[in-house]
């Protein structure tokens, strides 16, 4: 089974109002495991609409989304609360770090929720730390690092439960081009390690075209671009 499908989603917000918005107008994609997939579309398009969707974050009004083959449409809410948290990582424009928190915290910290032992879980913060390069920054909270350093910290926090689809919505659109490059380098090889399923959606083609295969988002579907 691919890692991700999701199949003929359909979304709109307010419904039956003169502002309707029909976003996603039979929308399917398909990521089989270890595929580094970049979702590129205009502001509006409707990207983090099929994100959050595809992340068990929203729900679409009609379609489905299968995860490692199973139909998420058809599970409870609680249940796919819970195949989220250990299936689903989320990267974001802006990092969402806790402030009061250290580097190695806000890495453990999802740990913990998900039940893992203080001990292991500093183990995996620090192994993942180092591999996008920043252990010595562990014990700085996200104020005392620049804004590259909280972006590697926020991709080391998607990664921590060891999922296997990561969603990333622009995940260098906050940073200057040099900052972007080097960022994305340590986010790509973090996948690559991983062997993750990864949609990565991003205004940047030239960061497009490093990734695996490439689909826009245009007028509610998904084409191959
Ligand atoms: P993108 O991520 O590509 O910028 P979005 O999925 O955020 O696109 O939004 C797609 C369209 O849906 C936009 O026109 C946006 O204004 C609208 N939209 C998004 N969320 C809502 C919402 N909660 N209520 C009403 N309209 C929304
Ligand atoms: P964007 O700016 O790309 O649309 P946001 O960070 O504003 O994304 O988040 C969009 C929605 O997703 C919000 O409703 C937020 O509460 C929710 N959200 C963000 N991060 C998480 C997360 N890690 N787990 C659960 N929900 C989240």
């Amino acid at each position: 089974d691919p890692t991700l499908m999701v199949a003929d989603l359909t979304k709109a917000y307010n419904h039956g109002k003169p502002n309707e918005v029909r976003v996603l107008q039979g929308a399917s994609l398909t990521v089989k495991r270890g595929e580094v997939v970049a979702l590129v579309a205009p502001s509006g398009a409707g990207k983090s609409t099929l994100l959050h969707i595809a992340g068990l974050l929203d729900t679409a009004d009609s379609g489905t989304v299968a995860i490692e083959g199973t139909d998420m449409t058809r599970l409870s809410d609680r249940r796919r609360t819970a195949v989220r948290r250990a299936t689903v990582g989320f990267i974001y424009q802006f990092h969402h770090l806790l402030p009061e928190f250290t580097a190695l915290e806000n890495i453990v910290l999802p740990q913990l929720a998900n039940g893992a032992a203080t001990k292991p879980a500093e183990e995996r913060a620090m192994t993942l730390l180092d591999r996008v390069g920043i252990a010595p920054r562990a014990g700085h909270r996200p104020a005392a690092l620049s804004g590259g350093e909280q972006q590697r910290v926020a991709f080391c926090r998607a990664l921590a439960n060891e999922p296997s689809l990561l969603l990333a919505d622009e995940p260098t659109g906050n940073l200057d081009p040099d900052t972007s490059d080097k960022v994305f380098d340590a986010l790509m090889s973090l996948v690559r390690d991983t062997g993750l399923a990864a949609v990565i959606a991003t205004h940047n083609l030239e960061l497009a075209a490093r990734m695996d295969r490439q689909v826009r988002l245009h007028a509610g579907v998904v084409e191959d671009l």
